[in-house]
């Protein structure tokens, strides 16, 4: 029955279709499951969109940074408008720092032409449950322009032809008694317009295809075929594109990569948070958080900030939080109103000023030392109080090993463990810990992040 469906459908296409399709068949091997490995494409950078008109905690949002204005401003764009989509939505909750945008990216492909990104975004507004969502883009880095899946091919009805003999050829291959003779017959009459979306991976091509077109009720399915198939009817590529590896399957499952540092509530989390900054050692500190894609709370000493401009644009910049830690670290209940007047709006003004208007919203009394009319000051000015419940003691030991084991034997969920990126012991402690805790299954994340989800 299936072979009569075969040969009517068949009929529709021309014979260098059907000669297409035979010399494919000939390359069909079993496909087996291919791990996607996300990249961090060399060059590109992360940038970061904070609404001045809000609590700066309340977004979390970045973007690549290709080097390239036309497909940096495309990006920016993007992010950009989910920015402002979010604000509308939020309305007149806009204060209310439990409303967050949260938008995280991964490049998934580059050559010299053309960058895969997926975005994934996470928001949460007070009352409603989050909401995850993924997009996908491609875009031409010359241009600028989001291409659709019909720019990568030279001719539109031909590459519909040739995905449809392909899809065919898989499912009848591997997945025959999932489709419908319907659905078999669909496949053949394969529309560009019914891929939900498509990515470039080194050598190949995904498509996630429109489940109704596949399985009844089965989750829908991204396919990664080999680009090396396509090559005769894709428009020429960039150079710099890897070659495909022989071993690679023609055709594959693929599960949607996720994007690095979108937090999932429900696995383990924990706040590294550094005082006394910034300094001579915080770069190290960056350059660990960056490679391994986490997220710290940087509490700076006001009188340094302005000194050190870079880094705390760069704190910024990379997704991590600035805090407050007073002008001179001092002891806060010590101090007149106008002295404390002083100390907080100081710091906050020089974060502010090097920081492109972020405002920090956590403070951290030096020494921990706090008395009400000290919390109703910083009440009133929006700041929370950030205490910490693992002291690692590393700034009166000064010892590498002894700050990496505090660090590790007081690791658990929801804790907010003290740092000073002042001593190079800290920093050679945290360069070890970094990976382990990643090891273990936490997620590092910023003291706002922490009280959002524990
Ligand atoms: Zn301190």
């Amino acid at each position: 029955m299936r072979q009569t469906i075969v040969y009517h459908a068949k009929k529709h296409f021309s014979l260098a279709s059907v000669l297409l399709l035979a010399s494919f068949g000939l390359f069909l091997v079993i496909a087996a499951s291919i791990v996607v490995r996300p990249i961090v494409a060399a060059g590109t950078k992360t940038a970061t969109v904070h609404p001045k008109e809000v609590p700066t905690n309340n977004f979390d949002v970045s973007y690549p940074i290709f080097g390239i204005p036309t497909a940096d401003a495309t990006m920016k764009q993007f992010a950009d408008s989910k920015t402002a989509e979010f604000l509308q939505k939020l309305g007149h909750e806009k204060y209310n720092l439990q409303n967050s945008l949260v938008l995280r990216y991964t490049v998934l492909y580059k050559d010299t032409r053309r960058a895969s990104v997926v975005f994934t975004e996470q928001e949460q507004r007070v009352g409603m449950p989050t909401v995850i969502s993924h997009r996908t883009m491609t875009i031409d880095l010359l241009s600028g322009k989001e291409l659709g899946l019909g720019d990568l091919f030279k001719d539109e009805h031909q590459a519909e032809e040739v995905l449809g003999m392909l899809f065919f050829d898989y499912f009848k291959e591997r997945h025959a008694s999932e489709l419908t003779q319907q659905q078999f017959v669909g496949l053949l009459q394969f529309k560009l317009a019914n891929a939900r979306e498509f990515w470039l991976q080194d050598g190949l091509l995904v498509l996630r295809l429109d489940p109704s077109q596949l399985q009844n009720g089965k989750k829908d399915r991204s396919i990664a075929i080999k680009r090396d198939l396509l090559n005769d009817i894709l428009v020429d590529h960039g150079s710099n594109d890897q070659a495909t590896s022989d071993s690679m399957a023609d055709y594959s499952i693929v599960t949607q990569p996720k994007p690095g540092g979108a937090i999932d509530p429900g696995q383990k989390m924990l706040a590294l948070t550094f005082d006394d900054g910034p300094g001579g050692y915080t770069n190290r500190v960056l350059d660990t958080l960056h490679k391994y894609r986490s997220h710290a709370t940087f509490f700076v000493i006001g009188r340094q900030v302005l000194g050190h401009a870079d880094i705390v644009r760069r704190t910024i910049n990379e997704g991590n939080e600035v805090g407050n830690h007073s002008w001179d670290h001092a002891a806060l209940p010590t101090l007149t109103h106008d002295q404390l007047r002083q100390e907080v709006d100081d710091t906050q003004n020089a974060v502010r000023s090097v920081g492109d208007g972020y405002t920090p919203v956590q403070m951290r009394p030096p020494y921990g030392a706090l008395n009400s009319s000290v919390a109703d000051f910083l009440g009133s000015h929006n700041l929370k109080v950030a205490l910490w419940n693992v002291d690692t003691e590393d700034w009166l030991y000064r010892d590498q090993q002894s700050t990496y084991d505090r660090i590790m034997h007081s690791a658990g969920d929801g804790n907010v463990i003290l740092l000073h990126d002042i001593h190079p012991t800290s920093v050679e402690a945290i360069e070890r810990a970094i990976p382990d805790l990643i090891g273990q299954g936490y997620q590092l994340v910023t003291l706002s992040q922490l009280e959002r989800y524990r």
